[in-house]
């Protein structure tokens, strides 16, 4: 009998070790990977088996046995546990939470890989019913006949059944009844992702596409590469031939998109171009479909698996190559609980399993470009808009001078008409939702407050509401105010505002709105983006989620409305992401043979941002910006780690980032700044007050150094039993 008797468990609890525990009696230890039952306290948890040990830091007898062992062959391979180990020592997180945060739901709780669950199917007298009929006396019942019907013989199981038809259990009583339909337990099992139609043929590639994709392709294993490309370069061009190279040799593809709601597109032109139904990965899938998927991409038989962050973390045996579409979207980054970048493990995940990686974007982050120049990562440029569209004209709209209103100015109005009676499609973008930003007393200048956070409350005058956006909270629409009595107004101007605005002036035409308030309902995302795709549409209004990815090909003007917000932003990146918002947006406007204009509004046309913009583009402002930080030292030129805390009362925010310095500072590191506590920029949200104390070094082993023995440190302080507190290990938010 081997030595190695005691288990090393990962547990989703927030401590960063892992525990021991002896096999259930009679056993042999279950192989690491695996899940286990294992008491915890008085409680049972699910864990993994992260590896054997032949001795423990208990005395043998407290070691606790497990319960039961839950899988007969690992989970997890050896490569998935090296990612959870990596993740975990990187980000500083306990390695608990992150399996937890690498299995799907059912797995986690304790379901088996192969569940079985409840089925309803039709029936051959089913089938033989007389739907018309019992649809005048029974709607329900035969709506749902009829999805039966359709799904055929193998049912379909009660999960997705709730999706589509919330009632359907009323319903399907009396259809049991009569015999139309049977229930049954049934294992639902792997379907073939291949889709069998003939793959389409693309457009001949042009010079510049050619030799990214010779660059890449010439060199064997490990690289990561930069796709340096405008919008509508032919950057997905020539993911789809590396993809078909890949998919040609039996091996996965894992493409990262930051949300899967906005990138219908591209999902449909993987499925035509390669002929394999990709797997669809994002968090709004049920449970059990979630499940399927990762247990495809896990046996290897899903081969082209698209996904937003957390698929980074999906097992892929034979992944041959990653693909990362807009590489500078924050959505990448999570930003809470396990705070990761999912570009940056999907890095280190390529360069383990030795194979290349492609980052794509019009507006590269400045973390990759330096990487590129210090020769880590490769930079292949895409210079112009493939299939010869020429890029857009820029023009910028004096606020102070231009007489506007409800935020549109004169010289913009005009440009909406000129371009909407040559037939062309308009763009008109805010990032900010609702009726108007703030809601104004005009006899005492009082502002409606959120009562829980330090932020104004947004007027959302369709609901008659007031709604904070940081933590929810709505409270009815004030008439008067709350101060002093008298009339209050909306101040400023939100993209339902302007919406109501380009409504009354230009009644004749179809006018969309999208943000997330637009598209809270199931589908109604992929119905507003059809609308404007068509050209359906002529005006659209919206925040950055109509910036990105999107093709329009009637689109001709872009309008920017306030653009100013980021001009004066505190955070060092304010900069680089106004250029980003604004070159993403800019890049809808022109895309195919008509000529794009795009007009930004600004009260500071003389900012020396507008003409670095407008003259050198995005390379122009990133090259200034990244001389800019490496004088400043900032990231990338240094490493940043933050630590947060949230408490009821400051004090103890505050407390607990006294102690975290301190032991910081008793470790006498070099080369290591550490600046705070000071209170967040946003010092109060949802009622909690918030800390945070920045970690700033040259020497990225120095930093970690750090963290690595600040966190089991920090568990044990009492202070921390006051506060929600986290590490956040190369923050993109400074708050
Ligand atoms: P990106 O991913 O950089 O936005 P796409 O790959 O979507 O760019 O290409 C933009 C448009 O140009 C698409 O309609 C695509 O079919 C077309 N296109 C791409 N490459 C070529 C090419 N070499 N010749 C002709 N058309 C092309
Ligand atoms: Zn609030």
């Amino acid at each position: 009998m081997s030595g190695s008797r005691i288990l090393k468990v990962a547990v989703s609890v927030p401590l960063s070790r892992e525990f021991d525990y002896l096999p259930p009696s009679g056993e042999s230890p279950a192989a690491p990977g695996s899940r286990v039952l294992v008491p915890f306290g008085r409680r049972q948890q699910v864990g993994v088996v992260v590896a054997h040990a032949s001795d423990s830091d208990l005395p043998a007898s407290k070691i606790r046995r497990a319960i039961a062992t839950l899988d007969d062959k690992p989970l997890l391979s050896a490569d998935d546990l090296w990612f959870v180990r990596f993740t975990s020592d990187y980000y500083h997180h306990p390695i608990g939470e992150v399996v937890a945060a690498a299995l799907p739901a059912l797995l986690r709780q304790g379901k088996a890989l192969h569940p079985t669950v409840t089925v309803i199917a039709i029936t051959d007298a089913g089938e033989g019913a007389d739907v018309e009929a019992l649809s005048k006396r029974a709607p329900r019942q035969a709506e749902l006949l009829e999805i039966l019907r359709d799904a055929g013989g193998n049912g379909v199981d009660v999960e997705s059944l709730t999706e589509s038809v919330p009632n359907w259990r009323r319903a399907v009583k009396p259809l049991l009844e009569k015999g139309f339909v049977t229930r049954f337990e049934a294992s639902m099992d792997a379907t073939d992702p291949a889709s069998g139609e003939p793959a389409a043929p693309g457009p001949e590639l042009n010079d510049h596409q050619r030799r990214a994709l010779d660059a890449i392709r010439e060199q064997p294993g490990f690289g990561a590469y930069l796709l340096d490309g405008v919008t509508g370069s032919g950057k997905t061009e020539v993911y789809l031939r590396l993809m078909r190279d890949v998919l040609g040799d039996n091996e996965q593809v894992l493409v990262l998109v930051p949300e899967i709601g906005l990138t219908p597109q591209l999902v449909s032109r993987l499925s035509s171009r390669l002929s394999v139904e990709p797997t669809i990965l994002h968090s709004r899938l049920t449970d059990l479909a979630r499940l399927h998927a990762w247990r495809n991409a896990r046996s290897g038989s899903a081969k082209l698996i698209v996904g937003t962050r957390s698929a980074v973390f999906t097992p892929l045996p034979d992944v041959g190559l990653i693909v990362v579409d807009e590489e500078h979207d924050h959505s990448f980054k999570q930003q809470e609980g396990l705070r990761y970048s999912a570009r940056d493990l999907a890095i280190a995940r390529a360069k383990h399993c030795n194979i290349p990686i492609v980052l794509g974007s019009a507006t590269p982050t400045l973390e990759v470009l330096q990487h590129c120049r210090t020769g880590n990562f490769r930079r292949l440029v895409l210079p112009e808009r493939a299939g010869g569209a020429r890029p857009p004209n820029f023009r910028l709209v004096d606020l102070s001078r231009a007489a506007t209103s409800d935020g549109l100015s004169e010289p913009l109005l005009d440009a909406i008409k000129r371009h909407l009676c040559a037939d062309g499609q308009v763009l008109i973008f805010l990032n900010r939702r609702g009726f108007a930003p703030t809601l104004i007393c005009s006899s005492c200048g009082h502002v409606a407050e959120c009562s829980r956070c330090d932020s104004r409350m947004t007027v959302h005058a369709r609901d008659r509401q007031l709604r904070c956006h940081h933590c929810g909270a709505h409270r009815l629409l004030d008439e008067l105010c709350s101060a002093c009595g008298a009339a209050v107004k909306p101040l400023g101007e939100g993209t339902q505002r302007l919406e109501d605005a380009l409504r009354g002036r230009f009644a004749a035409y179809r006018i969309e709105r999208i943000d997330s308030d637009s598209t809270q309902k199931k589908g109604s995302i992929d119905q507003a983006l059809a609308l404007a795709e068509r050209g359906d549409a002529d005006i659209l209004v919206g925040t950055q989620m109509l910036s990105k990815g999107h093709h329009f090909p009637k689109l001709t003007l872009v309008g920017i409305v306030n653009a100013d917000q980021g001009l004066f932003g505190t955070d060092f990146r304010s900069g680089e992401r106004l250029a980003q918002s604004i070159i993403q947006v800019a890049g809808r406007a022109g895309r195919e043979n008509r000529q794009g204009e795009v007009i930004i509004q600004t009260a500071y046309p003389a900012n020396p941002f507008w003409q670095c913009l407008i003259d050198g583009g995005y390379a122009q402002v990133s090259s200034d910006a990244l001389a800019e930080r490496e004088e400043t030292r900032w990231p990338p030129f240094t490493r940043l780690a933050l630590i947060r805390s949230a408490a009821h009362r400051q004090i103890d925010a505050h407390a607990f980032l006294d102690i975290a310095r301190q032991r910081i500072e008793v470790q006498h590191i070099q080369h290591l700044r550490v600046l705070g506590p000071v209170n967040a920029p946003m010092a109060r949200k949802a009622g909690r007050y918030r800390a945070q104390l920045l970690l700033q070094s040259s020497d990225r082993k120095a930093l970690h150094a750090v963290l690595n023995s600040l966190r089991p440190t920090l568990e044990n302080e009492p202070a921390a039993r006051k506060v929600r507190w986290s590490i956040d290990v190369d923050p993109i938010e400074l708050f």
